[in-house]
């Protein structure tokens, strides 16, 4: 009986603070006032410069621009890889709304990808409409960090003629087979915004090996022909050629959050670690759960796990509704991305109507189950264990139909 009285009383929302070393190096930004990238004193090398140099080599990337959003960054790309506007562009229908967002910004339409159970992209799927829309381009989100077979998918698209863009909101520091996330496609984006894993409020990153691509990237993202000042970027005569046909589309990273993300670049390998951690006793605590799915994590995966999904296969929505009101009201936050309307950060693809209507059944049945919570760093395992013993209390009672589910017009927000 004492476990059904436990209750969670931590925060799901909240990170960890910034390093001291960066809220130094900020407050001395503040303090000068030379926030923009471009100003600074004679013989000054701008904080974000440093920054994606810093970047590029933890991700062994050859450039490095630092933007203000990971939608940037994903715009960013598309633009510089010459998406013309109607063109249609794949991407994951399981993904966050930045991402047809970012394919919508340039006038482009995003085509969905159904999803596995596993929850990633689908290959026939992905093969099916890449030959039937003529797609040159596929936006390949790595969706709350979980990594398709990267091998299979590059030779497929390769194969294809398609080009890789990387959404790596969810696996910064992730790897495939010991190829860090972001360094299979041409180009790689990331977020900085504050629930991913380096935090400096709104920020991200495009890396690519492709000298031109850079060289694209930095003119649109505003460089006002200072393209010199920056250490991560190709040499001046790969510009001369662009200079003048790129438009200026500014979105740059400023010194101030650079400050904020330098020093916690060095901090991601131990983050990993914890963040592993945390979610391997949850996944402890969840096996063998009666009505519950864990998603199989498979062996070539290095993964940074920021978050924890399960699925609960062939529930209808009443009980699922009645499960997520059921854990809340013990304290524990659940996402649901089957719920009828969007709630919070869980959007679903039917739910992007400026994109064409599109049917994706398999990826409907595995939404409809799938639920989701953050695992912020400031959880202890203790916390995560006690989450686990709660949400496995609630799905054994809910899933054995001793709980009567909910209708789904009553449901709160
Ligand atoms: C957060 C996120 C992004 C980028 O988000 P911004 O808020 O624009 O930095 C892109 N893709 C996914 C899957 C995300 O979760």
């Amino acid at each position: 009986m004492v476990s059904r009285m436990e209750r969670f009383t931590g925060s799901f929302t909240q990170q960890e603070p910034i390093p001291e070393e960066g809220i130094a190096a900020a407050l001395d930004i503040l303090r000068h006032g030379r926030l923009h990238r471009y100003n600074t004193a004679a013989g000054e090398v701008s904080p974000t410069a440093l920054l994606e140099q810093e970047f590029a080599e933890f991700t062994g990337a050859r450039y490095c621009l630092a933007v203000a959003s990971g939608g940037y960054a994903m715009a960013t790309a598309l633009r510089a890889v010459q998406v013309c506007p109607g063109a249609p562009v794949l991407t994951n229908a399981f993904t966050l709304a930045p991402v047809p967002g970012a394919i919508a910004s340039i006038g482009a339409r995003p085509v969905f990808i159904e999803t596995t159970r596993d929850l990633t992209i689908d290959f026939p799927h992905l093969e099916q409409m890449a030959r039937a829309t003529g797609a040159q381009v596929l936006v390949l989100s790595h969706m709350r960090g979980h990594l398709c077979d990267m091998d299979r998918l590059m030779t497929l698209c390769n194969s294809l003629g398609v080009r890789v863009i990387e959404d790596c909101a969810h696996t910064m520091g992730a790897a495939w087979n010991g190829v860090p996330s972001g360094r299979h496609g041409v180009i790689g984006c990331y977020s900085t915004q504050t629930y991913k894993h380096m935090n400096s409020g709104e920020g991200g990153f495009l890396v690519t090996d492709d000298a031109g691509l850079a060289a694209r990237s930095v003119l649109l993202s505003g460089s006002y022909m200072l393209y010199e000042r920056h250490l991560a970027a190709p040499p001046p005569e790969v510009f001369e050629a662009l200079r003048l046909d790129v438009p200026n589309v500014s979105g740059r990273m400023d010194n101030l959050r650079a400050a904020i993300l330098r020093p916690q670049i060095a901090l991601l390998p131990d983050r990993a670690a914890r963040w592993t951690a945390l979610y391997r006793v949850m996944e402890r605590g969840l096996d063998q759960t009666n009505g519950l799915r864990l998603i199989p994590r498979p062996e070539p995966e290095a993964f940074v796990p920021s978050s924890f999904q399960f699925t609960l296969p062939g529930w209808d929505p009443g009980r699922v509704a009645a499960l997520v009101a059921r854990c809340a009201a013990r304290g524990v936050e659940l996402k649901w991305f089957g719920a009828p309307d969007p709630v919070g950060f869980t959007s679903r693809y039917e739910h992007w109507r400026y994109a064409s209507p599109q049917s994706l059944p398999q990826t409907d049945a595995v939404l409809a189950g799938l639920i989701d919570l953050r695992l912020p760093l400031t959880f202890s395992p203790e916390d995560v264990a006690l989450i686990a013993r709660i949400i496995r209390a609630e799905v054994l009672a809910v899933g054995q139909g001793e709980i009567e589910r909910v209708t789904l017009g009553q449901m709160g927000d």
